[in-house]
């Protein structure tokens, strides 16, 4: 156990990551201390969370949420709006929770890191849009940045035996795992005919539904990848796909003489979220222990590429570098937004991602400025091809 108390700033805290950090925290009061908090719609929830951990400082999205908020708690406490109240919420805190959805999170990641704290990212999307950008503010003293990505923890744990020299050397590649989500095995054919049910049913994680529907159309692990590529230095070249449909083996790294390590639990978030807030500290709550005296299934196969063409279009944006994932990134959010909005159907959510990339104009992103914008310029490109 840790023997000082750390504060912590939960950003996203009524969504499916926010509340499972919660559960940790409310195990480990000696270890934390919730000091601020934010969330988007719910209010009274977010209410609730600050009655239950007395927390002083919140972040809302609007003027309009700040004053209804303003109401459920009373006096005492601080209510920060938008972009600019999410970045001083992640200034205050020994350890910041990205928990956001989407490009949403940038403000908290780059200022979190910017302002040398512990960074606990959940919310991949903004580091994959702002890779460039997040390696420059890394270097910041005292600065960390822990995945709580069920796989990316798992290879930060299985890369704790290399020396970590840049780029790992001594590491062949990475081995990402999949569930390989609802619609594994599918033909084309059955894939046109998707339902929103039945695409927001994942066979073992339950989670936000942009996420949910990422894992449907493999877009997810295309995501990760760039992740990992992005967190650990390593080019997408190194990093493979491997489906592996029980989500026990959270994904692998394999190292130059042959050896594997892999990481194994049953799936539940809150034990990378508690690795992430207790890093070098372990808690002992035995959050999906496997039980070895039963029979366990683990079996691996190729994805495929063909039914899911998520994978290979973040192969190439990964390739093209510069404001390439951003602009992957920011085309799906539109067309699993218009998806969730019966705009599109579930077989049309990649083709419009493909088709904003076909008109990527190569741009290295050097600046804040200039991903705001690729990310205004992609949304722009997907929202007409979702009307047309
Ligand atoms: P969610 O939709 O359940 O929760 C999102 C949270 O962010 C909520 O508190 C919501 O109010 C808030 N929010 C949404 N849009 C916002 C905005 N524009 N401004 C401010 N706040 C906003 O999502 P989730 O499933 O918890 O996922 C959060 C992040 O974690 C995503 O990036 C996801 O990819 C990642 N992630 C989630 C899981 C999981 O198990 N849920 C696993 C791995 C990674
Ligand atoms: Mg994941």
């Amino acid at each position: 156990m840790p023997t000082t108390k750390s504060t912590v700033a939960l950003l996203g805290a009524t969504g499916s990551i926010g509340t499972q950090t919660l559960d940790v925290l409310r195990l480990e009061p000696e270890a934390f201390e919730l000091v601020a908090l934010s969330g988007g719609e719910q209010l009274s929830e977010l209410a609730a969370i600050a009655r239950e951990f007395h927390v002083a400082r919140i972040g809302v999205i609007s003027d309009a949420h700040r004053d209804a908020l303003a109401d459920l708690v009373g006096p005492g406490v601080e209510i920060v709006v938008s972009d600019d109240g999410l970045t001083s919420l992640s200034q205050g805190a020994d350890i910041v929770v990205n928990a956001l959805l989407g490009f949403a999170g940038l403000p908290v990641t780059l200022a979190a890191l910017q302002a040398g704290k512990r960074l606990a990212l959940a919310n991949k999307e903004s580091l994959i849009a702002a890779a460039p950008l997040v390696a420059k503010v890394r270097s910041t003293p005292g600065a960390s940045l822990l995945p709580i990505d069920s796989e990316h923890c798992a290879i930060h744990q299985c890369l704790a035996s290399s020396p970590g020299q840049p780029g790992f050397p001594d590491v062949r590649r990475l081995l990402l795992t999949a569930s390989g989500g609802p619609f594994r095995g599918w033909t084309h054919e059955q894939l046109r005919g998707v339902t929103k049910d039945e695409a927001l049913r994942h066979p073992t994680w339950s989670m936000g539904a942009k996420i949910t529907i990422d894992s449907s159309t493999l877009m997810n692990k295309g995501l990760e990848v760039l992740e990992a590529s992005a967190l650990f230095g390593i080019e997408v070249d190194r990093v493979d796909v491997v489906v592996h449909p029980q989500s026990i083996v959270h994904s692998m790294v394999e190292y130059v003489d042959g050896s594997v390590l892999a990481q194994l639990s049953r799936p539940d978030m809150r034990l990378p979220i508690a690795y992430c807030l207790g890093l070098p500290e372990r808690f002992d709550h035995g959050w999906g222990s496997i039980d070895f005296t039963q029979s366990l299934e683990l079996t691996f196969e190729a994805p495929d590429r063909d039914a899911f063409p998520a994978l290979t279009l973040a192969y190439e944006a990964a390739r093209l570098g510069g404001a390439a994932p951003a602009w992957l990134s920011a085309a799906n959010e539109v067309a699993v937004g218009a998806f969730l909005d019966d705009q599109i159907r579930w077989s049309e959510i990649v083709g419009v991602v493909a088709r904003v990339m076909d008109r990527y104009v190569a741009d290295p992103l050097d600046s804040l400025d200039a991903l705001i914008e690729n990310d205004a310029i992609a949304r722009r490109h997907a929202h007409g091809i979702v009307r047309t």
